[in-house]
């Protein structure tokens, strides 16, 4: 009686079904978890922030609808951030809107542009609101592999004529979920010329941008020449400020992009709790020592899981930004875990097989590379969400299971 839609039959399947079950039951046994699966920043948001949204919830005028292209302070406060940060400078008026979290927005562009038959360019494996966006809209998904022998970049010059001449859309994120990689500008030079040739219009999303190790300092796309002229950037307080739950991001760059992604919103939202504006205010104007303290942990717990997964053999590169481990499912080591993950049926499911035998065996739950896609098989994502004694745990149960 009830006939699902087209696009939601098109819907990429749910891999993470039988994961999540045994997930469920091993809790309900009371064992004794640990999740490197999710990526959801496990520090509360700093005490200020939280300050100024009881302060602002207080307030009868922020209990009403807010207006939809966001508050005028906090527009203004995201292009303060912007020009500090990567000196970009943005029209507070016309170049930046405030999204209910960038997912929302990075799931809804696409309605603004994508016709039947057209295409937008996807990394794979990427974040899944890319795919679920262009099929929602009715569009179609071109996968471009990112391949560690790309440095998981995608390669332009490997996308066919007849698919770049039906393309409207092409989304990059660096750095990158799941696998960690880093863009340089050199890339994002070659994504503008690319971009402008074929009017492809390029969505950058830069979740991740605060999240870095080293020394390193992520650019932004909008400071390349001409990256304005094609692109739009999606940009949230979720990861910078650990607000994921609060839902609060942003969009900015080119001012037609903008405007008719405003159009699409103005039909299905009507803007962010006011008070949660106003919290964003404080976050971004708020000082940048928390964000470094934020990453020195991240790097302490990355530097841990890493000496640990190379003590196990599983020769795993460093990243240089994100809170994720991207890690190869072990092919050639004799241990009962990784034998048992290359049955003749398991090709395709490797990583999920993989997950599995590691909840099953270890307590440990980690995202199958699969999951973001068909070549992100081969690959399993850990998550540095959890503390440092956390982490040297879960390498103490590795070594006793392999
Ligand atoms: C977490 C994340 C986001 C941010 O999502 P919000 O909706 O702003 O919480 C965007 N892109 C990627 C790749 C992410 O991992």
């Amino acid at each position: 009686m009830f006939k699902l839609s087209k696009k939601i039959k098109l819907l990429p399947p749910y891999l993470f079904l039988e994961i999540d079950k045994a997930k469920g039951k091993a809790r309900q046994e009371g064992r004794d978890i640990i999740d490197l699966g999710v990526g959801d920043p496990d520090q509360p948001t700093p005490a200020h922030i939280i300050e100024k949204l009881y302060q602002a919830a207080r307030d009868p005028s922020t209990h009403r609808y807010a207006l939809d292209q966001g508050l005028l302070g906090l527009r203004k406060a995201i292009a303060e951030w912007y020009e500090q940060r990567f000196n970009v400078k943005l029209d507070p008026e016309t170049e930046i809107l405030p999204l209910i979290g960038s997912k929302e927005g990075i799931a809804h562009f696409p309605l603004a542009f994508l016709d039947e038959d057209e295409y937008s360019l996807l990394p794979d494996p990427c974040y899944p609101p890319y795919k679920g966006g262009t099929i929602l809209a009715g569009g179609k998904p071109y996968l471009m592999p990112l391949k560690e022998e790309n440095a998981f970049l995608p390669d332009l010059k490997k996308i066919p004529l007849n698919i770049i001449r039906k393309a409207k859309l092409m989304y990059i994120n660096y750095p990158n979920n799941p696998t960690g990689a880093i863009a340089e500008r050199d890339f994002y030079k070659d994504v503008v010329k690319f971009a402008t040739k074929n009017k492809i219009i390029v969505i950058s999303d830069l979740a991740y941008s605060e999240i870095a190790y080293d020394g390193y300092r992520p650019s932004s796309f909008l400071e390349v020449e001409g990256g304005k002229d094609v692109g739009i950037e999606f940009h949230s307080l979720s990861k910078t400020y650990n607000m994921t739950g609060w839902r609060i991001g942003w969009a900015c760059g080119n001012t037609k992009l903008i405007s008719a992604l405003a159009k699409v919103k103005s039909n299905i939202d009507s803007g962010i709790f006011s008070a949660i504006q106003l919290a964003g205010i404080a976050a971004l104007e708020g000082s940048s020592q928390y964000i470094k303290d934020m990453c020195r942990l991240y790097q302490e717990r990355r530097n841990t899981l890493i000496r640990g997964l190379n003590s196990l053999g599983w020769h795993t590169n460093p990243p240089k930004a994100t809170f994720y481990v991207w890690i190869k499912v072990p092919k050639k080591t004799n241990t009962s875990v990784s034998l048992e993950c290359r049955g003749e049926h398991s090709r395709t499911a490797n990583s999920i097989k993989f997950s599995a035998l590691l909840l099953e065996k270890a307590n440990i739950v980690v995202t199958p590379g699969v999951g973001f896609g068909k070549y992100g098989e081969g690959y399993i994502r850990m998550a540095l969400t959890v503390s440092g004694e956390r982490i040297q745990e879960a390498i103490e149960r590795l070594k006793r299971i392999l």
